[in-house]
């Protein structure tokens, strides 16, 4: 058996509760939701992340997280989305096969923002737009 949590829900060895699925693209609920509703999008295909990805299984999560996000706004109320996809622990990832986080969101709930914005320094945000420009 697979050690990958999702490749285990994947082969149908782990059970989940699955609500759509594409060629390339599984959605199933998140047992530990941040809000109701909370779904995955996983690839069938094992990779650790986003970083790893092929661009087919990125556009393949994507555009079935966009689905799922637009049934969550008709079915379940929601009036807004949060997608989430973390890579490495350093970002928090926990379950290393890429998958994009669903969250239903509404006024007023209790998610918390992952970060306070502020206005950034100027130059500093040129030097860093410059040298990812470079490698892009
Ligand atoms: P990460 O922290 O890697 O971005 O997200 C992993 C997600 O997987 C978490 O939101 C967590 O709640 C969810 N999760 C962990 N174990 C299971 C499980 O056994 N089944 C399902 N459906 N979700 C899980
Ligand atoms: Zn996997």
């Amino acid at each position: 058996m697979s050690e990958c949590l999702f490749c285990q829900i994947l082969a149908g060895d782990v059970p989940s509760i699955r609500i759509a699925e594409t060629e390339r693209a599984v959605a199933f609920m998140d047992i530990y939701p941040a809000a109701p509703g909370h779904a995955l999008v996983v690839p069938r295909l094992h990779v650790e992340d986003a970083l790893a990805a092929a661009d087919e299984d990125l556009a393949a999560c994507m555009a079935l997280a966009a689905r799922v996000g637009r049934a969550a706004e008709s079915q379940l109320g929601a009036t807004g989305i949060t997608y989430l996809s973390l890579a490495r622990p350093d970002a928090g990832q926990t379950v290393f096969h890429l998958h994009v986080h669903v969250i239903p969101r509404v006024a007023g709930d209790e998610f918390v923002f992952p970060w306070a914005p502020a206005a950034g320094d100027p130059a500093e945000i040129e030097g860093h737009a410059a040298r990812l420009r470079a490698a892009l």
